[in-house]
């Protein structure tokens, strides 16, 4: 007689029959916490979506209903597996903003950059590759690393970004113990989750130590148009040495998700013409084609609207709540508490005084209306305990105060705790599968 599992087991039949990458996949065990996260009541510090209250969704919305009507036939129709081709030149213009010459021929359309991660990884990573990250990394592509069942190896970064001393010493250690490092995945812009960028200084010293190590950089950049300060910083893959100043050493990956729309899930990776066939082969096999009709509407939204100007307007919203986020933080976080002070992007990165654990803090936040992301979400090997992730993209500046406000009020009750009774759980540091973001951590 089939017998039941009993309560909190789940046996999963085909267990023996999984491909060896799927052990690498984790689902994440916040995941659950984050469901109950989204109820209104809850201020959720947690999310990357962009606020997208500041579209012209009537613009929008006559916009597809032109292209349907005029160019349906096209729109809903099959494409191209390396992207509409149209659409692959207003890229090239958007990309030009960071000083990036590149030709339409290279870029290939990705549904949303993060499946530009994954080609990228399927094409360049074998079992037990090693993958440069900075330390913390963005937790999708963690994912998707371990997916691919890559070795990450974390890089420390400061305030500045990405420390190429550090980099240089992986890069030794990688080679010492044997192992074959590929490339090196950065977030060089507004940082998620740290919210540092790596500055100009940095930036040439950190491909040519790549370079030199026969690394690929896998420069990943959503968030490069979204600082309050200052016009973008020169892309890395703008910068060279070989005859035409550019570098063959770079794959830059692009994404429409916080200018425009992550609805629409169009993304892009400008590669080295060599890889670029890869690319559209590995993309080909998984989707076809992006789908066209969003593609179009993108490419129609980019040449008809004023589309920098609707950047500034989501830039302006960012400051504002980047403005309350840090100002509660600084009055109300107890002693000890530090974080990074980001010009652009969605995140701020908060180490807790202590031992204080994110993690364990989680649940209790939760119960108290706020969620946020643990820093366990964004390393490899499972550290990262003591810090937390904090996005300012989508709450109104008062909810933003709110939230800091209840986060605060849990992280005093801790330290009070701890001083009357010391520490009141394990700061557990296991080596831990990259977990799979829901949407509301990524
Ligand atoms: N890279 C980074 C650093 C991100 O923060 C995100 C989304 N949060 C992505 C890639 C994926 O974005 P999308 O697939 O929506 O383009």
């Amino acid at each position: 007689m089939a017998t039941r599992p009993g309560p909190g087991v789940t046996l999963d039949a085909f267990t023996d029959r999984y491909a060896q990458r799927t052990h690498g996949m984790t689902a994440s065990e916040i995941r659950a916490l984050f469901a109950v996260a989204s109820r209104p009541e809850v201020v959720s510090l947690a999310g990357g979506m962009p606020n997208l209250s500041a579209l012209p969704l009537d613009a929008v919305g006559k916009l597809t209903g032109e292209l349907i009507s005029s160019r349906g036939a096209q729109a809903l129709q099959y494409g191209s597996g390396q992207g509409d081709p149209h659409l692959r030149e207003l890229i090239c213009d958007v990309m030009a903003l960071e000083g990036i010459e590149a030709s339409s021929e290279d870029v290939v359309v990705t549904v949303g950059s993060q499946q530009a991660l994954d080609l990228v990884t399927r094409v360049f990573i074998d079992p037990g590759d090693v993958v440069l990250a900075e330390a913390p990394s963005y937790v999708g592509a963690l994912g998707t690393f371990a997916a691919f069942q890559a070795e990450v190896v974390h890089v420390a970064m400061d305030d500045e970004g990405l420390v190429p001393e550090a980099l240089r010493e992986a890069i030794a250690a990688v080679k010492a113990a044997g192992k074959k490092a590929k490339f090196l995945y950065t977030v060089p812009n507004f940082h998620n989750p740290a919210g540092v960028s790596l500055v100009e200084s940095r930036r040439d010293e950190v491909l040519a130590i790549c370079e030199e190590a026969g690394l690929l950089v896998l420069e990943d950049n959503p968030y490069g148009l979204l600082g309050f300060d200052a016009p973008p910083t020169r892309a890395i893959r703008a910068r060279g040495t070989d005859a035409s100043g550019r570098s063959d050493s770079v794959l830059y990956l692009g994404s429409f998700s916080k200018t425009f729309a992550p609805g629409l899930r169009v993304g892009w990776v400008l590669a080295p013409h060599a890889v670029r066939e890869k690319l559209v082969l590995a993309a080909e096999a998984a989707v076809l084609c992006p789908p066209q009709l969003n593609q179009m509407l993108v490419a129609d939204y980019l040449s008809t609207q004023d589309w920098q100007g609707q950047v500034a307007a989501f830039r302006s919203m960012s400051r504002e709540r980047r403005d309350a986020r840090l100002e509660a933080l600084a009055q109300l976080m107890p002693a000890g508490t530090t974080w990074t002070h980001p010009t652009g992007g969605f995140y701020v990165w908060v180490t807790l005084p202590g031992e204080l654990d994110s993690k364990l803090l989680l649940p209790r936040a939760v119960t108290a209306r706020v969620a946020f992301v643990p820093g366990t979400a964004f390393y490899a090997d499972g550290t990262g305990r003591n810090h937390l992730r904090l996005s300012y993209c989508y709450p109104e500046p008062e909810r933003i105060r709110e939230g800091v406000r209840r986060l605060s009020t849990v992280l005093d009750e801790e330290v009070e705790l701890r001083a009357t009774f010391g520490a009141t759980g394990p700061g557990r540091a296991s080596r831990r599968q990259a977990e799979s973001p829901s949407p509301d951590m990524a």
